[in-house]
Formats: structure tokens, C-alpha cells, sequence
């Protein structure tokens, strides 16, 4: 949980206040007045001091005053993107906590309203993103963020407190689980822990075991976990209810993929590719920090997480090349990669969250390199089985700075999926537009015709971090669903 309080108040902010303040922040347009800013004078020559300064990039110096105040000034270009405004938030909290203190003073001068809420959001969500700590097995571990309060003061000043702090905390929870050691967070110790936080949590759990999965006849889930001496893998179901919500409310389906280690299997990887892979996990960790962060709200519609967690090991069981194994529906699959096992896991798991037909099933993956390549990781790839839902998906991702970008997912693309010998193969040999084969082949699991949104997680580690996020895990995917579902309300559009 996030201790730290947010606070916003219209009134301007004094120079005593500042002087009473070792960390703050001064937002202004990219031309300030310096007159109208406590300490105006001194930070108007240094600024001018700075060639290096550009717009959107915080600088910071430290007051003659009684306590060194620590200012950082943020001049902000108008318009920024709101991914550019997250990235010059990141910096501006950076240099702002560098010395770990108790409470941050962020003041605005001179923005105008929009720009000056949304300069709010961004530092709020930079400074609650850096306060995570992260695991670590260091003797020496950083110490703790002692940030206990943020204020925003001055005309335009705007937070909502709860939103800012769900969202961390569910963007948190998925980066602190995507970095654990594949020795600590085998399958069964994530189911575990996952237990445990329903219990906390009062959400519905339930777990569908190996044997379960037999009966099922998941085939395709099963063929991946075969080549596992521990037998720990299955799906878990947890399920948030609105409270006093009525029978008929609309419930949204959110998969994960969550293998906790991905050797390739008998296709083993080459160390450069197999380095990390403890995080192809980190779908399932987003599917999971997205619904704690929509429970935290309240949302008025019922949350179902369905979280596929596995390993992909390599052994004398493990599942091979030329395998055709069978999905709970029945369809067949001809098996051409191991390492293509994070469709195979989705295709059992997106079954099961779509039987009962919700309004909307949204899955998260780390699935393709194709994806990789691509994109890069700045951006992750979404496909759906509603084009029209397209336009309103990508702005989601535009206005929430975690970027999302279509590629085709037309009928035709199946034809590289088809078999002689089984009804459908998992992936093509040459690999070859992967990403969109993927999308095609889960879509063929997905029941009822339930609207699907299949996001595939490019974003989901970056080295030096993205956006807001300073760490290589990113959690990417928390924020934009929040934004689909709140702001741009997707269910609504799906009638
Ligand atoms: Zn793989």
C-alpha cells in the first residue's frame, strides 16, 4: 500500500511556505514570469544560466534559504502529449526526492486549468510510481521512500486522490511481482500468494488445478506444463463483485499470461533470449494490478481476473514439435514451436473467461518478439475481434501515455495457420508476422463472440523504464485499462 497523501488547494503558494519546504517543484510554461514565483528573482537568473534547459525538462538548484529548499523547475510546453508529460514528470520528481524527503511542494504558475491538472496527474503518478520499493537480495537495499504527503498548490491545482493512488499501487503491485526471482514466484508460490491477497482482499478465488484441467480437457494449457516436475501450474479465477450490484451487472474478463519461467522448451532459447524470462509472468501480474486497482474504486461492473500460470521447462515429458494436443473446445492443435507456449496457455484460459459470455474479455501478454520487433518497446500492439472499437482503443492509449498501435487482423492471415493434419497449427515455421498469427490463433478460443481486446505486451520491460516509470518493469497496461474502462468508457460502446 502507498502511504503518501495528495493534497490540492487553488490558492497560490507563499515564500514562507517554500521556505518551510525542502522539496518542490515550480510548473510553469515554457516562458515563465518569474515575478509571479516566491523566489522569483534567483531562480529567474539561474534559469537563465541553464543553456542546456529545454521545455519539459526539469532542471533543479538549491535555495539560499534556511533550508536549502531543493527547487526543481518544470517548464512545460503547451500542448504536451500526456506520454510527454509523464516522462517530464519522471525527471522532475527525480531530481526533486533525490534527497528522500518527508513531503513534496509542487506549485503552478501561469499554466491554464488543463494544463495544470494534467501537470498534477503526471507528478502525482511519477512521485507514487517511484515510492514502490522494489524487491531486491542486496545486503545493503535502497532505503525506503519517506514521501508521506504531496501538495498541489496554486490556480488550476486538481488531483483525484484515490484514482492516482489506485492506479499506482495496481501498476506497483505488477512491477514488484514481474521482478521476483523465477526461483521465489514458482507457479505454485504465485498461486500462493494470490490466495492469500483474495483472502485480504475479499475477492472471489477459486483454482483450477491440474487435474482439473484434465477434466476440462485442456489440452493446449496442459501440453505446455507437461515438461514441469512440480506439478503447480493452473488457472486461477478471482472475481471482484460491486457491492449490492444486481444479477444482470456487466462483468469484464481480464486474462493474463503468466509464465514464470520460459525456457522454450525442447526449442530452448540462446542465453540472449532466455535472459529475463522469469517476466513473461508479467501479463498476468497487469490482468491482476488492474483489477486491485478497480476494486480499490468501486467500479459499479463486476471484475473477473483469469490468470494462466505455467513454465515452459525442458525435460523428457515436455511437450515437442509435431504434437498435436486438443483445447477444451475440442479443436486440435498442431504444435510447430515450444516456445510459442504463451498461446497455447491463452487459448485454454480464454476459453474458460469467455463461456459465460461477459461484456468484455481483455488479455495481456508478453506473447511475440515479432511484436518486439515491430514496435521497439515503447508502445504495445492491440488487436480486437471489433474493428470498429479500433479508433477508440488507440485514443486510450494516446490519452492515458501508455501507447497502444493496431496492426491487421484480417481473416486472410489464417491461411498461415493451416494444417494438414490437425484443425489449426500454433504458429507458422518462418515466424513471420507472429504477432498478428498469435492474435488470429487466440481469437479462434474466444467464446460466444465475446468482445476481445488482446493486448500484446512489447512495453512490458524498457530498459531505463517508460513514461512515469523509472524502473526496466514497467506494469504497462494498468493505466491504459483504467483509461478504457473509466475515461473512455469502452463498455458503453459495446451497447
Ligand atoms: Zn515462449
Amino acid at each position: 500500500m502507498i502511504a503518501t497523501d495528495l493534497q490540492a488547494s487553488e490558492s497560490p503558494v507563499s515564500e514562507a511556505q517554500v521556505d518551510a519546504s525542502t522539496a518542490w517543484i515550480v510548473v510553469t510554461p515554457e516562458k515563465p514570469r518569474w515575478r509571479d514565483v516566491p523566489h522569483g528573482k534567483a531562480l529567474g537568473v539561474r534559469h537563465v544560466r541553464q543553456l542546456a534547459t529545454a521545455v519539459n525538462e526539469a532542471w533543479a538548484t538549491d535555495l539560499p534559504n534556511r533550508r536549502s529548499t531543493r527547487a526543481v523547475h518544470l517548464p512545460l510546453a503547451a500542448p504536451s502529449t500526456p506520454f510527454e508529460l509523464l516522462g517530464a514528470a519522471r525527471r522532475a520528481v527525480e531530481l526533486a526526492l533525490e534527497n528522500n524527503p518527508k513531503e513534496l511542494l509542487v506549485s503552478l504558475h501561469g499554466c491554464g486549468r488543463q494544463l495544470a491538472a494534467d501537470a498534477c496527474e503526471a507528478l502525482a503518478a511519477a512521485a507514487l510510481a517511484r515510492s514502490v520499493a522494489m524487491p531486491v537480495a542486496k545486503r545493503a537495499p535502497p532505503p525506503p521512500s519517506k514521501l508521506g504527503r504531496v501538495r498541489f498548490a496554486g490556480p488550476g491545482a486538481a488531483i483525484d486522490g484515490p484514482r492516482v493512488r489506485a492506479e499506482a499501487e495496481g501498476n506497483g503491485f505488477a512491477r514488484q511481482l514481474a521482478a521476483l526471482p523465477p526461483n521465489e514466484l514458482t507457479p505454485g508460490a504465485y498461486r500462493e500468494r494470490v490466495a492469500t491477497l483474495a483472502v485480504d482482499r475479499g475477492l472471489r478465488y477459486d483454482f483450477h488445478d491440474i487435474a482439473a484441467l484434465k477434466r476440462r480437457g485442456a489440452g493446449a494449457f496442459l501440453a505446455v506444463v507437461q515438461g514441469s516436475t512440480a506439478k503447480d501450474a493452473g488457472i486461477v479465477h478471482l472475481g471482484y463483485r460491486p457491492p449490492g450490484a444486481r444479477r444482470d451487472v456487466p462483468r469484464v474478463a481480464l486474462v493474463g499470461k503468466g509464465l514464470c519461467y520460459d525456457t522454450g522448451g525442447v526449442n530452448v532459447k540462446t542465453a540472449r533470449h532466455m535472459f529475463g524470462m522469469h517476466q513473461d509472468m508479467t501479463g498476468s501480474a497487469v490482468a491482476l494490478g488492474t483489477l486491485l486497482a478497480l476494486q480499490a474504486l468501486k467500479v459499479p461492473f463486476a471484475v473477473d481476473a483469469w490468470l494462466a500460470l505455467a513454465a515452459n521447462h525442458i525435460g523428457p515429458d515436455a511437450y515437442q514439435p509435431n504434437d498435436i494436443v486438443r483445447a477444451a473446445d475440442g479443436t486440435s492443435i498442431e504444435v510447430v514451436h515450444t516456445d510459442a507456449e504463451g498461446r497455447m496457455v491463452l487459448a485454454d484460459t480464454l476459453l474458460l473467461a469467455t463461456a459465460g459470455k461477459p461484456a468484455l474479455a481483455i488479455d495481456y501478454a508478453t506473447l511475440t518478439g515479432a511484436c518486439i520487433y515491430s514496435l521497439g518497446k515503447s508502445y504495445s500492439a492491440v488487436f480486437t475481434n471489433r474493428p470498429a472499437l479500433v479508433p477508440l482503443l488507440t485514443a486510450a492509449g494516446q490519452a492515458s501515455g501508455e501507447r497502444v498501435w493496431p496492426f491487421p487482423f484480417d481473416a486472410d492471415y489464417d491461411k498461415a495457420l493451416e494444417s494438414q493434419v490437425a484443425d489449426i497449427r500454433q504458429c507458422a515455421l518462418d515466424g513471420e508476422a507472429d504477432h498478428i498469427l498469435a492474435a488470429r490463433f487466440l481469437s479462434r478460443f474466444v467464446q460466444n463472440d465475446t468482445p476481445w481486446v488482446h493486448l500484446d505486451l512489447a512495453a512490458a520491460n524498457r530498459k531505463g523504464g517508460l513514461a512515469h516509470i523509472a524502473t526496466d518493469e514497467t506494469g504497462f497496461g494498468v493505466r491504459y485499462t483504467l483509461q478504457l474502462l473509466l475515461d473512455s468508457k469502452v463498455l458503453a460502446h459495446l451497447g
